[in-house]
């Protein structure tokens, strides 16, 4: 079962993959949770040059994601899957449609298309959008400055990325739940364990 937590900086999808992995674990499943960017050791780099670098070319960051993601879906991904495992993991393609397409201005349809060639077209069964307003999701982060470049754009630029998660999940009713990241985190992970039941029976 291969799920993903999506959503702006500061939604607390790390958070929410703790509370499931912990709670899929007393179910008996196994378990294995990872990120993007950073996902593997070239993934580590590849985060390293884009999250820190001064400045990187739109086309450039798009590209650099699509490596980083072809990487870890063919490494760690595919083979956990294969062994029966459930994935959880932190931003997938969705993120970089919302962030490099609608945030960054690059055509959104181009890089679906780059990050489905990356991927030899692997879709996750559920995706866990946890909706956060961008003005929330900075003073979670603890004040103005992120830890990263990326986190430190104006905030129009995270309310297009809001928006286009948002019309992502609409798309899709089925494969995604959206939450509310304001709610308590109990409730949050209440929800989520609920759909998981769900994705699990089917
Ligand atoms: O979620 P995480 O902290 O790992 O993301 C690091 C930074 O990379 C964040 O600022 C996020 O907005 C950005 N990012 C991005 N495009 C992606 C994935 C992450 O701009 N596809
Ligand atoms: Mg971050």
């Amino acid at each position: 079962l291969f799920v993903t937590f999506e959503g702006g900086d500061g939604a607390g999808k790390t958070t929410q993959i703790a509370l499931a992995q912990a709670w899929l674990e007393e179910q008996g499943h196994a378990v294995v949770t990872t990120r993007e960017p950073g996902g593997t050791e070239l993934g580590v780099a590849i985060r390293q040059l884009i999250l820190h670098g001064d400045h990187v070319a739109p086309r450039a960051e798009a590209l650099l994601y699509a490596a980083d993601r072809a990487h870890h879906v063919e490494t760690l991904v595919r083979p956990a899957l294969e062994r029966g495992d459930v994935i959880l993991q932190d931003r997938y393609i969705d993120s970089s449609i919302a962030y490099q397409g609608a945030g960054r201005a690059l055509d959104a349809a181009d890089i679906e298309s780059i990050s489905r060639w990356a991927t030899t077209g692997l879709t996750p069964e559920l995706t866990v959008l946890l909706d956060v307003d961008p003005a929330d999701g900075r003073a979670r982060r603890g004040g103005r400055g992120g830890e990263d470049r990326l986190e430190r754009e104006a905030d129009d630029f995270h309310a297009r990325v809001r928006d286009h998660f948002l019309a992502l999940a609409a798309r899709d009713p089925e494969g995604y739940l959206v939450v509310d990241a304001s709610l308590p985190r109990e409730d949050i992970a209440a929800a989520v364990r609920t759909r998981l039941e769900q994705t699990l029976a089917a």
